[in-house]
């Protein structure tokens, strides 16, 4: 009986997949003419008025394939929200993604307006644009649409609604309730985004959150990621003469504020990179089966050393993914007098380091940066959060101040999540080959908090090329990416295993 429902179900995939390319082809084209009437609509989060064209504009579309959508207020921008009927039998999943983009420099772009998208082919190191029409007959995968956030974020959005179409046309009964977040303050760091979350739980309440955004691993193949690290930052002042004095004349004399934070900055690191304040990396084990997975990420040493133009990596870890397991310790910026041109011939009254700390799930911010101030004072500093007085500057040898940043929180879902072993066994299945899996990026993601809060499983799934120039100018969508997006959201809610 298995067998046979196991060639059944074998028959079965085998046709679905005969239908897929024409099918699929057909529905890239409508998500092309879809996206470039989504980009026309500029998007920029500093304007309130673009995001309501916007969230009009997604209601209609959301609405059209059956969706219920609201606009949730925040204390920032609006939010839309939008969920196909629920089922209470049913696990929920709840898909992040985001519909501002960063604002446009319009002289940047090789295009006359970044919100027109333009369709390009590949001309030996640049592009040639190509008429639209030209899709009418066939449509070239490796052809790209050039646009603001043609790749963050509308693309996986539009993605995501033709990957629906299909569903409903094939009729299928859906494993799971789907639910939808779409974020208007993304490029704005999501501030609102936490709270609203606590105002809406009940509205947002889901098994998995699966956020697309962001590019595919450089390789160019299916990615899954777990997580993202957190950040801090730590501004640390040291001081000399209470004015810049003249290097002749005091030279030997006064105190130089740039040697001492030199020392300062040198007794945080040993020349390998390693950070060497006390308890840093406490915590952090990384057993024998997710050190395989931190392996089997395709990465390639020699590319990313060339890319950099650098001799040897630091050797925190003894690979790039391995690196990204433990929390940094990072000079931003440095200043003391001035440089260059401008150089002068003295002593000066301060230095400054800008520092910032990349946190993982095992390094609580607050604990990182008392960790550092402590190991400060163990040098025999004065540690203080405000400037010095003149008194102040008089009493203490060795003073510094200290200013904290915000924390953002990182986050990490366990690799051995039973519904992320479902979503790769999905994306296995789908695209014949294990998707590259990243336990935890090395950046950033502003939604860590209201992931954080959801307390649920999550895990990025991005959609897009990883050389889309995201953020800058020239920002496109590879077309082929088109077909993936469409496919896998296919596949994730129709094919996924529900977790026992
Ligand atoms: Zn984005």
């Amino acid at each position: 009986m298995k067998k046979f429902l196991f060639l059944l179900i074998t028959i079965c995939t085998a046709q679905s997949y005969a239908q897929d390319s024409t099918l699929i082809k057909s529905k890239v084209a409508n998500a092309i003419t879809e996206l470039r009437d989504f980009v026309l609509l500029p998007n920029d989060a500093n304007n309130a008025d673009d995001i309501d064209t916007n969230l009009y504009w997604l209601s209609k579309k959301f609405t059209e394939r059956g969706f219920n959508s609201s606009i949730l207020e925040t204390e920032g921008l609006p939010l839309f929200f939008a969920a196909l009927p629920i089922d209470d039998n049913k696990p929920t999943i709840l898909f992040y993604m985001h519909f501002d983009g960063q604002s446009v420099d319009i002289s940047k772009w090789d295009q006359k307006n970044p919100y027109e998208v333009v369709l390009k082919s590949k001309e030996g190191d640049g592009w040639k644009t190509e008429s639209f029409d030209a899709l009418n007959d066939d449509i070239n995968y490796e052809w790209r649409l050039f646009g603001r956030s043609t790749s963050d974020d509308k693309g996986p959005i539009i993605m995501f609604l033709n990957a629906i179409d299909i569903l409903q046309k094939e009729q299928k009964t859906l494993p799971f309730n789907i639910k939808v977040i779409l974020d208007s303050e993304e490029e704005k760091s999501s501030a609102s985004l936490p709270k609203a979350v606590r105002v809406y739980r009940d509205l947002l309440k889901a098994d998995y959150l699966i956020i697309n955004d962001g590019p595919v691993h450089s390789s160019g193949k299916p990615t899954i990621v777990y997580g993202c690290r957190g950040i801090t930052t730590l501004s640390i002042t040291t001081y000399g003469p209470l004015r810049p004095q003249h290097s002749g004349h005091y030279g030997n004399y006064a105190p130089n504020p740039g040697m001492q934070l030199a020392h300062l900055l040198s007794s945080l690191k040993d020349t390998d990179g390693r950070v060497l304040v006390n308890g840093f990396y406490d915590g952090i084990e990384l057993d024998e089966a997710t050190m395989a997975v931190l392996k089997s990420v395709p990465d390639n040493a020699n590319e990313i050393n060339t890319n950099l133009a650098i001799a040897n990596p630091e050797k925190v870890g003894s690979f790039y993914q391995e690196s990204l397991q433990y929390p940094s310790l990072n000079i931003r910026g440095l200043g003391s007098g001035w440089i260059g041109k401008n150089a002068r011939t003295i002593v000066p009254a301060e230095a400054t380091a800008e520092l910032d700390i990349r946190l993982v799930p095992e390094s609580d911010g607050n604990r990182l940066k008392s960790l550092v101030k402590e190991h400060i004072k163990n040098l025999g500093y004065h540690v203080m959060s405000t400037v010095p007085t003149r008194e102040e500057r008089m009493k203490f040898d060795k003073i510094v101040t200290i200013m904290e940043g915000n924390i953002t929180d990182a986050f990490r879902t366990d690799l051995t999540n039973p519904f992320g072993n479902a979503l790769v066994k999905t994306m296995e299945s789908k695209f014949g080959e294990k998707p590259v899996q990243i336990r935890i990026m090395g950046g950033t993601v502003p939604i860590s908090p209201f992931i954080n809060e959801l307390k649920i499983p999550a895990f990025i799934v991005p959609m897009v090329n990883p050389d889309n120039n995201q953020h800058s100018p020239n920002e496109n969508l590879k077309i082929g990416q088109i077909a993936y997006g469409i496919q896998l959201f296919h596949a994730i809610l129709h094919s996924t295993a529900v977790p026992e």
